[in-house]
């Protein structure tokens, strides 16, 4: 009856960190391309749980885009 199932369950969103792949080692708030693909409609820094960034990178990410929030380069709220 029972079959133990071989199947690896695998998260799809599960992802590698995309500046990992790159060795990135600064994140320039000048650099909007790079920055866009992380933050969503309304502004906001979009969660690593769906990103796939490392902890590292994503306080980078965090400290960028805050910059150029204040330089006027990304928006706080739409
Ligand atoms: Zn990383």
């Amino acid at each position: 009856m029972h079959k133990k199932q071989q199947e690896k369950r695998t998260d799809p969103r599960a992802k590698k960190c995309p500046f990992c792949d790159k060795e990135v080692k600064y994140i320039d708030w000048k650099d909007y391309p790079t920055m866009k693909p992380f933050v969503d409609y309304f502004g906001n820094i979009m969660k690593r749980y769906y990103t796939g960034i490392c902890l590292k990178h994503q306080k980078m990410l965090k400290t960028s885009v805050e910059r150029a929030r204040f330089m006027g380069m990304l928006s706080y709220r739409k």
